[in-house]
């Protein structure tokens, strides 16, 4: 782990269990990529191969920036040491994984052209604008830095989805101080999804046989699914595909629907 500073900062393990983040940063450094930055978000839970730290002292380490360097909650500790870090970075990369069929893509919680920007230098299809909701105090990481992202990466068991990953980390690396690509041609070819809700679980019901990405009909209104059962009492989160000028034309608004 090498904390030089360059224009980019990993963050792996902000979920402790979610390892795939560190086996992709250990291949792409053992290459000799010389460009890289990255830490072990949350280093309790890693250790312990869990989520998060538990108990009366733990939390999510992903809702828990900006955090507080003398908290007696690790995470919010740790969320307050690694914004320190993190802010002496021109760009931050959360890396995440999770059991469900959806491959790699991104995340981008603070929606600004900046943060498009960054996530058209990785060679990723699909990109997920999810705001942190309104008025939240504590969120994710990247929502607190001028420019971060995340990647989610699923099924994250499988050698193939790690595959997928060093290749998107790969490209983005030769992409980063060369790219000249402007907004929104950037995002050409690009899924762009907006967050619009979700699917509670107790309506499971009505919506069987959901998959990742798949075309669900919510109230006559063709929507994606995303994340189907990974989260306690939602079925899934709903999305609406947007155009690449939607997604810039949502930027005065936060990315909210
Ligand atoms: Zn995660």
């Amino acid at each position: 782990m090498r904390t030089t500073k360059h224009s980019v900062l990993f963050i792996a393990c902000t979920h402790g269990n979610e390892t795939i983040g560190v086996d992709g940063m250990r291949v792409i450094t053992s290459t000799g990529q010389d460009r890289v930055d990255w830490i072990i978000g949350n280093e309790l839970a890693y250790k312990a191969g869990t989520r998060s730290t538990d108990g009366r002292t733990g939390g999510d380490l992903n809702r828990s920036a900006p955090g507080r360097l003398g908290s007696l909650r690790y995470e919010e500790r740790r969320a307050a040491e690694i914004l320190l870090l993190a802010r002496q970075y021109k760009y931050v990369v959360d890396l995440h994984g999770c059991p469900g069929q959806c491959g790699v893509f991104i995340i981008i919680s603070k929606i600004t052209r900046a943060t498009l920007q960054l996530a058209s230098l990785f060679p990723i299809t699909r990109i997920v604008l999810w705001p942190q909701a309104k008025g939240a105090h504590a969120g994710a990481t990247t929502a607190f830095v001028d420019c971060g992202i995340s990647v989610e990466c699923g099924d994250e068991r499988e050698d193939a989805t790690l595959r997928e990953l060093t290749q998107a980390l790969d490209g983005f690396l030769h992409q980063l101080h060369k790219s000249k690509n402007v907004l929104p041609q950037a995002l050409q070819g690009r899924e762009i999804y907006q967050v619009v809700g979700v699917i509670p679980s107790k309506e499971s019901q009505q919506y069987p046989n959901l998959t990742e990405f798949g075309v669900v009909n919510v109230d006559g209104v063709e929507q994606r699914s995303l994340f189907v059962d990974l989260y306690p009492l939602t079925h899934a989160i709903l999305l609406r595909p947007v155009t690449a000028d939607e997604a810039l034309a949502l930027l005065r608004k936060g990315g909210r629907p």
